[in-house]
């Protein structure tokens, strides 16, 4: 590929070559971006994706609380939504109903519902990443999830159209969602119902104090490692193949939670997905049941030099 970093159109937001993108991860570690795009609002998305050359990879970061980020760094341009239009959240509390941008928080959003007086996001409050994050992963927890919830969620294609899709367009299920490669989530609307705003806060206080007791929240964490296999817990299988408080490196499985991989302070990103497939390996070869990923891995591996 020809440098096509050096002809760009002007954009409002920020390109930032060789960006790490460790500090941007909940795991803090993997190389750069070799563009990191961090775009004003969808409009400047939406022309800087227009003109780029086709044949230049685009990957997406939301909060980085799903992601390892592989050591050799991201191909391509990396889009992290940062500008304040992307952020910001509203209610209409008559209709029940929220409306956020993709890179408002999801515990944000949670407490921002509980204030207006909208129940049924409540959920969102044990969830440390981006709505554009929920969306992709259909994140959800005790009960709740994101497809349950959305109304309508709106985008930028890798041509820099604006899309809308309703959950039905989604074919959402566990966390899997079936958007359109490579669109960019920009922004959605949750339907929930009337609350009472105290009801509400004691709800969502109860979901952050079982979180603080059940995973390792100040750690260097990724979040869940593996989805739960029909009919069993990831982190039973892992526990009962022995690896709970156990790793190699600066990566270690969490002693408070099973499924949880953790940096302990140095560890690479290959560390930490090497610890996993020899867990997934393990636990398969005990039990019968291959793990599948829930964490995304993103970007190459770093070429081992002599
Ligand atoms: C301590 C901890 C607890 C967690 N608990 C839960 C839980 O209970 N339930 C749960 O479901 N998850 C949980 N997670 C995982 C994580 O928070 C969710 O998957 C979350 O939805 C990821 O959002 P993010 O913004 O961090 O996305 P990232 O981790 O940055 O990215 C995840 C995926 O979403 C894509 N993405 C992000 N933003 C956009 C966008 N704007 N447009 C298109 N694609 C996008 C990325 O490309 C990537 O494929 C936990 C994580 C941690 C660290």
């Amino acid at each position: 590929m020809t440098d096509w970093r050096g002809d760009l159109p002007p954009v409002r937001g920020r390109l930032l070559k060789d960006e790490p993108l460790g500090p941007f991860t909940w795991l803090r570690v993997g190389g750069p971006a070799e563009l990191l795009f961090l775009p004003a609002d969808e409009e400047d998305l939406g022309n800087l994706l227009g003109q780029l050359p086709p044949e230049v990879p685009v990957t997406v970061l939301g909060a980085g609380s799903n992601v390892i980020v592989r050591d050799g760094g991201v191909k391509g341009l990396v889009v992290r939504l940062a500008g304040r239009a992307f952020g910001e959240v509203a209610a209409e509390p008559g209709e029940g109903r929220m409306i956020a941008g993709a890179a408002a928080l999801d515990a944000n959003l949670a407490r921002a519902a509980g204030r207006a007086g909208v129940a049924g996001l409540e959920f969102f409050a044990g969830i440390p990443g981006t709505v554009g994050g929920a969306l992709t992963m259909n994140a959800g927890c005790y009960g709740g999830e994101t497809a349950d919830i959305l109304s309508v969620a709106w985008g930028v294609d890798r041509q820099g159209r604006k899309q809308i899709f309703t959950p039905l367009d989604l074919g959402y299920s566990y966390r899997v969602s079936r958007a359109p490669p490579g669109l960019i989530w920009t922004g959605a609307v949750f339907q929930g119902h009337a609350g009472d705003p105290e009801q509400i806060a004691a709800s969502i206080d109860v979901i952050t104090r079982r979180r603080e007791a059940t995973q390792p929240l100040r750690e260097k964490t990724g979040g869940s490692t593996f989805k739960n296999p029909p009919g069993y817990s990831a982190w039973k299988l892992i526990d009962d193949a022995g690896w709970r408080g156990r790793g190699f490196g600066g990566a270690m499985i969490s002693h408070l939670h099973a499924n949880f991989l953790i940096n302990t302070g140095a560890a690479t990103a290959a560390e930490l997905e090497g610890l996993g497939e020899t867990i997934r390996a393990d636990v398969a070869a005990k039990s019968g049941v291959m793990l599948e990923w829930e964490i995304k891995r993103i970007g190459e591996e770093k070429p081992i030099t002599p």
